[in-house]
């Protein structure tokens, strides 16, 4: 071998690989929208007939950063705050509300550990939640409606040495599988009805996922019964004991209420999308249907701007006493979702009855939107209550 043969030779050697450190995706938006579209789009049916858990969707979205708006850079977020979880939930929803509806149960629980006093949770599981690497829900819906005295507690919880011994049954928590985690609350008994909020791992000890429920729509969201029967949760698994609880239901209620409206933005814009289609061919006769396109898109537009707006206050810290206002914007929310999905299906007509025509599924989303905790009902309730003075504190 010629000396300059032996010099190229060893200049193209290639250096010895360097470990590198897996490069974080903060959740841009447009390459979020393309996962959508390539990942999402595809499986949209299956999520909505075959009742498919998007699980890989989801874990894609977590790598792309969808998730990290939910906590502070310094669990792992991206700092671009609420408003990026709404912006995400949105995008997602526009294609599939059963997926947006699982970015809102992974985001809210990463925002519950965040927003506890738990620091080896924010350091150990959070990060892992906000990459997608471990899949979440919230077991709140009980919870919020019997502290607003709706339902009774469907859960108690018992203090023991170490933590607590949980018994009882929720009966629809979603997004959860053997490996999953879910944030749910429960009174303590001779704790003078304060509740203790906790990080229950699907797989512990006394605690079992029970699949017994068939749904029109959102079935596709792995939504399980949750069965406690002397569960033992650790107090390092604890996000709020009793004497804390009170301030930390202030701190997560206001955002977990206002960030589902990435849900109904999201589908509200898929609606507006159905309409126009049909006006293409069909505006001489949708002319005369009550709700046109231009009317839903209007109110659109304000709710989305208050809608940031608010998140971005909540982001910061502020925008708690500002409930009166989240409340109204999440029963508009529902409402007009399931305006905007009436509309979509008149404006079809009958080919908005085929199954695999989006208008119908929009229509089974839309209640959805309307009917998640909180309510409607639960919502108009809260709202004639606060604003007749019976409650004054907006929790
Ligand atoms: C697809 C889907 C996904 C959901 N995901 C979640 C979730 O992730 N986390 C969560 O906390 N909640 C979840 N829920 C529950 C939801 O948020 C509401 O709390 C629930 O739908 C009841 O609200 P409601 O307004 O109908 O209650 P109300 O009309 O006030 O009362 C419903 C009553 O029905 C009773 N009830 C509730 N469940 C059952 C049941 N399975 N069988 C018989 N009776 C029952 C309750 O005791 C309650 O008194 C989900 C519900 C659905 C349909």
């Amino acid at each position: 071998m010629s000396s300059s043969s032996l010099a190229s030779a060893v200049v193209e050697q290639p250096f010895p690989a360097v470990p590198e450190e897996p490069e974080v995706q903060l959740g841009d938006l447009t390459a979020i929208r393309s996962l959508i579209r390539s990942q999402l789009v595809p499986k949209v049916l299956d999520v909505d007939i075959k009742a498919e858990y998007p699980q890989d969707f989801m874990r894609a979205l977590g790598a792309a950063g969808g998730f990290r708006g939910a906590a502070a850079p310094a669990f792992g977020g991206n700092g671009l705050g609420m408003r990026h979880v709404v912006e995400v939930m949105e995008a997602v929803s526009e294609e599939c509300l059963s997926t947006g509806f699982l970015v809102w149960c992974q985001t809210a629980c990463a925002r519950y550990i965040q927003l506890s006093g738990n620091d080896e949770l924010k350091a150990s599981i959070l990060p892992r939640i906000l990459s997608g690497e471990v899949l979440a829900g919230t077991g709140l819906s009980n919870t919020v409606k019997s502290c607003d005295t709706i339902e009774d507690f469907r859960l108690s919880a018992r203090r023991v040495e170490g933590g607590y011994l949980i018994n009882g049954v929720l009966p629809w928590v979603s997004n959860l599988g053997a490996d999953h985690v879910f944030a749910t609350g429960c009174p303590v008994q001779d704790e003078d009805g304060k509740l203790v909020f906790v990080l229950v791992d699907c797989d512990q000890p006394g605690f079992k996922l029970l699949d017994c429920a068939r749904f029109i729509g959102l079935d596709g969201t792995r939504t399980l019964a949750c069965h406690f029967k002397e569960s033992f949760v650790p107090d390092d698994r604890v996000l709020a004991h009793p004497e804390e609880s009170d301030e930390y239901v202030k701190r997560i209620k206001p955002g977990m209420i206002h960030a589902q409206m990435g849900m109904g933005l999201g589908l509200i814009d898929a609606c507006c999308k159905l309409m126009q289609q049909s006006n293409k061919s069909h505006s001489h006769v949708n002319q005369y249907l009550d709700d046109q396109v231009g009317d839903i898109e209007t109110v659109l537009a304000g709710a989305r701007e208050s809608v940031y707006e608010i998140a971005d206050e909540l982001s910061a810290g502020t925008g708690a006493e500002r409930i009166l206002e989240i409340l109204k914007l999440r029963l508009a929310g529902g409402e007009l979702s399931v305006r905007a999905a009436h509309a979509a299906m008149l404006h079809q007509g009958a080919k908005g009855y085929l199954v695999r025509n989006p208008a119908q599924r929009r229509l089974r989303e839309a209640y959805f939107v309307a009917i998640v905790t909180p309510a409607t009902k639960h919502l108009r309730r809260e709202i004639a209550r606060i604003e007749s003075g019976e409650r004054c504190d907006g929790m």
